[in-house]
């Protein structure tokens, strides 16, 4: 006898749809089950109609935990993520303190338990000491991430042999590195010639050239160390041609975000600070050569950035658009926004388990647990109905970010339901249940 069984659905993994129910035990999917085939259960949840997906797994989120809870917190981010279907939070290491040593990232992961609504896997900094990296492969964080531009000295590998030397640390390791595509001698450059503090001036200082140039070294310098890495978000016409001719040369993934997919520069003229982060919005060509690109499969992953400041210092004056704080929320809204992608008719439900749970989960260490239904895999599923609709907005966003830049966009289904191994997390829209979420680490 099953715990529980979710009859009635369709189950929608990468490869395809399939009509079966779904039975529960132990936090573990245990049984696909014929429809009308009998099966006894603790628990049935009838999901007619309804879509089951695997839980998604954003391989790119703040959560601002230690050091800047003013923003977010643990328990205040996985809230966001749990009500949009996120059940796996791949955690950034830039908070207070960045998560670069060994103690760093256990007390980390020590504060983060017992106050996770979903489950989170660390993501660990490499710094300039590169001796610190074995002490942080004990604690088997999903990845470490690799900053090319725009961050403090001590965590700024700026050249080619920079990044070549560093990822020599993790040949032979499994483990994946992620590497922002920045270039820092153009960020320079442009700082010292134009000092008007506009928006154009922020576009020109990390242009496409600077995010192909990123891609590039990325991946020769994999190829040549023989590590794993991952493109973190790319977004310029310049950059997907540069990421497709090259990406065979390294074992490489690349990804995108979903304000990528649908914003331009010209909306900072609405929007303004609340879209402002890193890299900037870009032309309609280049959105077009974007969601080409990711039509065709060339995109592994769709991540969020999910990056949430204070409302007051998202609205204090700045000097420069540039200095005011970059990025913007997102773990609540991955799912609508994604299935809006699917209502244009761009990609399929398969396409976007694909981008959000399984290619995530595979390449950042967890795929033998997360980012498919299917037998051995955990119970992390997500009901979806589609004969609803359902509409983001800015009032019901629990992010202490206090906004989304996607209020008032409808998609034609709803999230009815959200399970974490096996347990019910979510139920109509709300959050039941305590922190049932556990820290997420790399398989061996
Ligand atoms: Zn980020």
């Amino acid at each position: 006898m099953f715990e529980t069984l979710i009859s009635g659905a369709i189950v929608v993994n990468a490869d395809g749809l399939n009509r079966s129910d779904v039975g529960i035990a132990g936090g573990k999917v245990v049984a696909l089950v014929a429809p009308g085939e009998t099966a006894e259960a603790g628990t049935v949840i009838d999901a007619s109609g309804c879509f089951l997906l695997p839980g998604l797994v954003d391989a790119h989120a703040h959560l601002r935990d230690p050091g800047l809870t003013h923003k977010e917190d643990f328990s205040s981010g996985t809230h966001a993520a749990a009500l949009g279907g996120v059940t796996t939070v791949l955690d950034m290491p830039t908070d207070e303190p960045w998560t670069a040593t060994h103690r760093q990232l256990a007390d980390k992961m020590a504060i983060a338990e017992g106050r996770i609504h979903v489950d989170v896997g660390v993501q660990a900094v490499v710094s300039r000491d590169l001796s610190l990296i074995p002490g942080l492969l004990d604690l088997a964080p999903v990845s470490f991430e690799l900053f090319t531009a725009d961050v403090p000295d001590g965590f700024l590998f700026a050249t080619l042999d920079d990044v070549a030397e560093a990822l020599k640390a993790f040949a032979g390791t499994d483990t994946l590195v992620g590497i922002s595509p920045g270039d820092q001698s153009i960020l320079a450059g442009s700082t010292v010639l134009e000092r008007s503090g506009t928006i154009a001036a922020f576009l020109d200082s990390r242009p496409p050239l600077a995010e192909a140039n990123g891609i590039a070294r990325a991946l020769v310098a994999a190829a040549s160390a023989e590590a794993r890495v991952h493109v973190r978000q790319i977004n310029s016409e310049l950059g997907v041609e540069t990421w497709s001719r090259l990406r065979g040369m390294a074992d490489a993934s690349v990804e995108t975000t979903p304000q990528n997919l649908f914003f331009t520069a010209s909306d900072y003229e609405t929007q303004g600070g609340n879209l402002k982060a890193s890299p900037p919005l870009r032309s309609p060509q280049d959105i077009d050569a974007l969601r080409a690109a990711l039509r065709a499969g060339l995109i592994d992953v769709v991540a969020t950035d999910h990056a949430p400041h204070a409302p007051a210092e998202k609205a204090a004056p700045y000097a420069a658009f540039a200095d005011i704080p970059g990025g913007m929320p997102g773990l609540q809204t991955l799912l609508p926004t994604m299935l809006r992608l699917v209502d244009q008719g761009l990609i399929a439900l398969p396409d976007l388990v694909r981008m959000c749970s399984t290619n995530p989960a595979e390449r950042f260490g967890l795929g033998r647990r997360k980012g498919r239904i299917g037998i051995g895999y955990d119970a992390d599923v997500l009901i979806l109905d589609p004969r609803q609709c359902s509409t983001i907005a800015n009032a019901d966003q629990v992010s202490r970010a206090g906004y989304t830049p996607f209020e008032g966009w409808s998609v034609k289904a709803r999230l009815a339901n959200v399970l974490l191994r096996g347990r019910e997390i979510v139920r109509e829209g709300k959050l039941i249940g305590t922190a049932l979420g556990t820290i997420a680490t790399r398989e061996s």
